[in-house]
């Protein structure tokens, strides 16, 4: 309180309650106390203390994440950076733009687009996460296939390392600098290195032209070979995105339904943009592609507002799972975009093995996979369920060469599943690089790595772990 004055501390058990987890909300724990700086001198004077008395404490921006990277596990003091949410410099010159790290994402887009620019990361959180959120978590999105997703538009930022030290990282613009990446390193860190405390982003200019396709498939395969056909075509487009029809069967039912036929199999919607005659040509050879591969019906948007309405149904897909489901667990998987016909298929035996269904709403083009996993957390057993349901579609991922995340991060949710991609040599080295920068584990403890031990012992201890926690 003395830091930041004391309407800027929560601690009573009542004002805690908001705090207890994330998005991922079958993990929850009490935190000592949330503080809210209002600038880097606050939190690093905040970090300080913490330090000083070994207190744990968790950086968090709007709490939207869904691995349970901002959930407390018990005592440790929250640092929420909400009230450092200013836009503080935009250099159309150079293109970039700097904010601090509360600053949520859309207003970026928002703030600049009447000067013809964006900001390319698009997470479907977009409207509320943080980019200070979206740096920990080298947040993903839909128009990242083209474009890539946080990491590459992050070219600077000034951090408050966990002893209370203040250090900037990158050069705001200047390519490659000597010495060691650590603006890489910090991104996708998922808050257990630092506390970012101000970005600079790239700021991009806005298409002249973007097209909207949607298509609609009888044959989930056929759509995936769909999705290959395009990118083998040499089209990169900006996003390609693929529902299945659980999927489609919960948007239909929710807040932004647009009228899709609720027996396809699959739809794919896809953006491309860029030159106006090379945004027309490929839109024409996405619908000619689509065609060979039997496509019930395939339809270019006929104005910027119809697309806009396939968008909002697309990206409120996770939340329309209330729609049709008491509860559910969105998973987030990465594969080589050649097996998605047979991930897809063994997703589905694991639907039928747990008895639970699963949708799958996913970023197609760049194989980043989320089957949401559906359960009703009043009926004994089905939590346990989903959880082993979920653990099970990373397993396949995994051994299909992909990865355990694609965007929303390790958090407490996958850091057993880790051990599924990394050895524990490969964990030891990261393990150790932690230790440089939080060398007393204060800051977001327990997170992101799994306990050291044999693969073998804690592979055996997933499930008993996971039911205990929850
Ligand atoms: C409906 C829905 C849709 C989503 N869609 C997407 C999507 O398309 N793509 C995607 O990538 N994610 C998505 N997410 C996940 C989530 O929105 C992202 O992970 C986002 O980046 C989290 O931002 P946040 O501000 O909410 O961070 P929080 O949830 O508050 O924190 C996330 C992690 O970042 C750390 N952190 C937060 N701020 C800082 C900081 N300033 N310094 C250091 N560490 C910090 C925290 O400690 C925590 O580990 C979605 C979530 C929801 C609920």
């Amino acid at each position: 309180m003395a830091v930041v004055g004391e309407k800027n501390v929560l601690y009573r058990r009542e004002d805690l309650v908001a705090y207890e987890c994330d998005g991922f909300t079958l993990c929850r724990g009490e935190a000592r106390a949330v503080v809210f700086p209002a600038n880097t001198e606050e939190v690093a004077a905040v970090v300080r203390l913490l330090n000083r008395e070994n207190i744990p404490f968790i950086a968090r921006g709007a709490g939207t994440g869904l691995s349970g990277g901002a959930t407390p596990l018990g005592g440790e003091v929250i640092v929420s950076l909400v009230k450092m949410k200013k836009l503080l410099q935009v250099d159309f010159e150079n293109r970039i733009a700097v904010v601090q790290p509360g600053y949520v994402n859309l207003k970026l887009t928002q703030s600049i687009a009447g000067e013809g620019y964006y900001y390319a990361p698009d997470p479907s959180s977009q409207s509320a996460c943080t980019i200070g959120g979206n740096v920990a978590e080298n947040a993903g999105g839909a128009h990242c296939l083209k474009y890539g997703v946080t990491t590459n538009h992050i070219l600077g930022a000034e951090v408050v390392l966990p002893d209370g030290k203040v250090i900037r990282l990158g050069e705001d613009g200047i390519p490659d600098l000597p010495g060691y990446d650590l603006l890489g390193l910090l991104t996708g860190s998922e808050g257990t290195l630092g506390i970012i405390t101000e970005i600079t982003v790239r700021i991009l200019k806005t298409p002249e032209a973007k097209q909207t396709i949607l298509a609609y498939f009888d044959d989930v395969e056929e759509g995936s070979q769909a999705v290959s056909d395009i990118i083998s075509a040499g089209i990169v487009p900006a996003a390609l995105e693929m529902m299945d029809q659980t999927a489609i069967e919960a948007v239909e039912s929710a807040n932004f339904p647009v009228g899709h036929p609720l027996d396809v199999q699959a739809l794919l919607l896809i953006e491309v943009d860029g030159i106006a005659a090379e945004v027309r040509e490929q839109a024409k050879e996405i619908v000619e592609v689509c065609r060979r591969r039997n496509v019930r019906e395939v339809k270019v948007a006929r104005d910027e507002k119809e697309a806009a309405a396939w968008w909002a149904n697309r990206k409120t897909g996770f939340g329309a799972m209330g729609a049709i489901s008491p509860d559910y667990l969105v998973q987030d998987g990465v594969i080589p975009r050649s097996t998605l016909p047979e991930v897809l298929k063994k997703i589905r035996e694991i639907s039928q093995d747990t008895g639970l269904r699963i949708a799958n709403i996913f970023h197609a083009g760049d194989g980043n996979l989320h089957p949401l996993i559906l359960f009703d957390e009043r009926k004994p057993g089905e939590k346990e369920r989903a959880l082993e349901a979920g653990s099970r579609c990373l397993k396949v991922c995994a051994d299909v060469g992909g990865s355990i995340t694609g965007e929303h991060g390790v958090g407490i949710e996958k850091k057993e599943e880790m051990r599924f991609i990394f050895t524990d040599e490969e964990i030891e080295a990261q393990l150790r690089i932690r230790d440089v920068f939080n060398s007393k584990n204060l800051l977001n403890p327990d997170k992101l790595f799994p306990k050291p031990g044999r693969c073998a012992e804690v592979k055996k201890e997933i499930k008993e772990r996971k039911l205990a926690e929850v």
